[in-house]
């Protein structure tokens, strides 16, 4: 099994754990929380509607907030950035961002997450400013199917379309999420196999989530991976694959034929949180350690009132060292106990 422990070897007050031992690897930065779509498991439009109250551009943080914050990250011992929303791709001159964030030195991947939309206007600019890689969204690749669980939008083409100049820029490899439902879009999980079985590009089947509090989440919706897996498998004979890197979310697969590697997140049925080493910025400048948080540590207010890198240091490992989080592992405990405080929404801290 492959560690990463050997690249870094820094002092604890450098390397902090949490109160599970897990150090800080992977950093999701939020750059945007309006999209320009409206999947019913993230945005509803019932909440998210046309006078719904986005952030104002001087409440997110600037570029240079984020890179100077993203530097101080990279020195408790981050090494992966991921570029999250919202819609990323949304946020204006973001390739700038990229090319900073590129150059802090220690980095060593930055990744895109976006629903690809955008991605055919950006992904020149966006490799030539050093982006490594992208992950496109996907549910569908039936166009009602995807009209209904983007929120309304016939943009299937312009996503395909999207993945097909992310490839032709070079940011690969490219890897498609595809959040799975029952009765709503799992009947097209081996059509989206097919589709992209030898093409490189790798799809993640993504088990349904109670992510946010606006879902209405449902247990019933949830295509346990090991299912998933035997229908692909009864299709296409799939070989297991070691993990790339300690902390990894998804459970990768091979085609036993060579055409490629599918993968699998399944954070109800076999949840990660063991080894989980992300922290999550949000766009307003909020440090989160869970997917499903209540709460986050304000950074913007310190930032902006002139912390020193230490102190904005010590407040990130003093929020890290305390963190205990693991929602996934104890979900049905939680879910069937007193009722929970707020989560926070995901087009605030990304997937
Ligand atoms: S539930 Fe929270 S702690 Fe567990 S893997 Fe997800 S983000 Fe990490």
């Amino acid at each position: 099994m492959p560690s990463n422990e050997a690249v870094v070897p820094l002092g604890r007050a450098r390397d902090p754990r949490d109160t599970l031992g897990r150090p800080m690897r992977d950093l999701r930065i939020s750059v945007m929380d309006r999209c320009n779509f409206r999947c019913p498991y993230c945005m509803p439009r019932e909440t998210f509607h046309d006078s719904y109250r986005f952030l104002k551009s001087a409440e997110r943080l600037s570029f240079d907030e984020i890179v100077r914050l993203a530097r101080l990250f990279v020195s408790l011992g981050v090494q992966k950035l991921r570029i999250t929303g919202g819609e990323p791709l949304l946020r204006a001159n973001l390739a700038d961002l990229v090319g900073d964030l590129t150059a802090i030195a220690g980095i060593r991947d930055v990744a895109l997450t976006t629903n690809g939309v955008l991605l055919s206007k950006y992904a020149s600019e966006l490799k030539a400013a050093g982006l490594a890689r992208v992950t496109v969204s996907l549910d569908s690749l039936d166009p009602e199917t995807f009209r209904r669980l983007c929120g309304g939008f016939d943009e299937l083409g312009a996503v395909l379309e999207g993945i097909a100049d992310a490839e032709r820029a070079g940011l690969v490899p490219l890897k498609i999420n595809t959040v799975i439902q029952r009765g709503v879009n799992d009947e097209g999980a081996l059509d989206l196999a097919a589709r992209f079985r030898g093409t490189g590009i790798v799809v993640r089947f993504i088990e349904y989530m109670d992510v946010g509090n606006r879902n209405q989440w449902q247990q019933e919706l949830v295509v346990p991976s090991a299912e998933l897996h035997a229908r692909i498998h009864a299709r296409w004979p799939l070989v297991p694959l070691d993990r790339n890197y300690v902390g990894e979310v998804a459970t990768r697969y091979a085609y036993a034929d060579g055409s490629g590697e599918i993968g699998f997140i399944s954070s109800v049925s076999q949840p990660f949180c063991g080894d989980c080493s992300r922290a999550r910025l949000s766009s307003d400048g909020g440090l989160y350690t869970c997917l499903f948080a209540t709460h986050g540590l304000d950074l913007r207010a310190p930032l902006r009132a002139g912390a020193s890198d230490e102190e904005l240091l010590s407040l990130i490992r003093t929020r890290w060292t305390a963190r205990a989080d693991r929602y996934s592992e104890l979900r049905a405990t939680l879910r069937a106990g007193v009722a929970q405080e707020p989560k926070i929404e995901m087009n605030y801290i990304g997937g």
